[in-house]
């Protein structure tokens, strides 16, 4: 995955400053089939027209590929314990915040709840501490989840291959993480201190749990972070080259744009929604077969307006969190601030209104391995 990062970098560097004509644009879009160099121009693009040609391309193509379909999942806070120095994370070491981590019976509890608001499908987030959630106490979680929900992913701290082998052993099926930013010089300087400084270990992540069974990975960066065109162009090349490296696994792209999570950090650039919609546009177009996930930083109405254009993934319901669905009320100890407040019921309604089929799992359990 380095030299994949680098040889794509390299043609990002070519074309960096390069914003296609109308027509040329248009070239591109008609393709059956884009290079990378199509890839950074179309992330370039600024005229509105063409994303809104952009757009129609990528409503027919996720049409063709997933159907009228929206999956629906929630994410569950057990810990929020964090070795790392993130600079702009709200469960950051550098951060005097309560900690805390849930124990088995609250943990059902939070179980509970989800289950009765309709979500089948979770993601069990802790920070990154291998002493106040060490492996056993996600495992532990894990397969308390597994009796609640027909799919269960994990966004973690990057396990060793074996860890990875015993989750999936117990049923979990997906992974998700972000490597925050894939500019190597910024992601030292955003990271202080902790086992995340160990970028490659990140970067390589997703590989070694596909490796040993899972089914999903989710990848992608925090935008805001650094050079947010460069960014999204190495996620979408990320999630390529997992495509190719493990064609049986479903591979989705995230974009989550940075919120504030009363940290005081200010991220160098800002995302417009402009430059957002574009981002999950090019990624649509360029890879017709990713996944898309959208998550409840966004708002409502951009959430709606993107569902059955591009999106075949979102949260529903969320909370970020420890406890957030049955005990803990003070949101602002959240990892960071959400949007989109409405139930999960709520969105099913509007997922209805346009024609789109709610789901709440992708995987039957048991029904074969990959
Ligand atoms: S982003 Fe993750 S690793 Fe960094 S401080 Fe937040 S929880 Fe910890």
């Amino acid at each position: 995955m380095m030299e994949y990062l680098k040889e794509a970098l390299e043609v990002y560097s070519q074309y960096e400053n390069y914003i296609p004509s109308f027509d040329e644009a248009r070239e591109i879009l008609i393709k059956e089939f884009l290079d990378k160099s199509d890839l950074v121009k179309l992330l370039n693009i600024e005229d509105e027209r063409l994303i809104r040609i952009m757009a129609k391309k990528a409503k027919k193509l996720t049409e063709a590929n997933f159907g009228k379909v929206i999956m629906l999942f929630a994410p569950l806070y057990i810990s929020n314990f964090c070795q790392n120095g993130c600079t702009y994370c709200g469960f950051s070491n550098l951060k005097n915040c309560p900690r805390e981590r849930l124990e088995r019976e609250q943990m059902e509890i939070e179980m509970k709840s989800l289950k009765d608001e309709g979500i089948d499908s979770v993601i069990i987030l802790t920070g990154e501490d291998r002493v106040n959630s060490d492996f056993e106490y996600i495992k532990s979680a894990c397969s308390v989840a597994v009796d609640y929900f027909s799919e269960v992913s994990i966004e973690v701290y990057p396990l060793l291959e074996n860890e990875y082998e015993e989750l999936a052993k117990i049923g979990v099926v997906g992974i998700t993480i972000y490597q925050e930013t894939y500019q190597k010089d910024d992601y030292e300087k955003l990271h202080l201190f902790g086992p995340k400084k160990d970028y490659e270990f990140r970067l390589l992540t997703p590989e070694r749990a596909l490796k040993t069974g899972f089914h999903e990975a989710c990848v992608g960066p925090l935008l805001g972070l650094s050079h947010p065109e460069k960014d999204a162009f190495c996620a979408i090349l990320h999630a390529e080259y997992l495509m190719n490296k493990f064609p049986k696994a479903e591979i989705s792209l995230s974009f989550p744009r940075f919120r504030d999570a009363n940290t005081g950090f200010k991220p160098s650039y800002l995302v417009s929604d402009k430059e957002y919609i574009k981002f999950l546009l090019a990624a649509r177009i360029y890879l017709p077969r990713v996944g898309i996930v959208i998550s409840t930083r966004e708002r409502a109405a951009l959430r709606d307006a993107l569902m059955d254009i591009c999106i075949t993934k979102m949260s529903a319901g969320s909370k970020t969190t420890v406890g957030g669905y049955a005990t803990s009320k003070d949101e602002k100890l959240g990892q960071f601030e959400i949007d989109d407040s409405r139930s999960v019921s709520e969105i099913v309604n509007v997922i209805i209104q346009k024609g789109l089929r709610p789901e709440f799992t992708n995987w039957v359990k048991g029904v074969g391995k990959l």
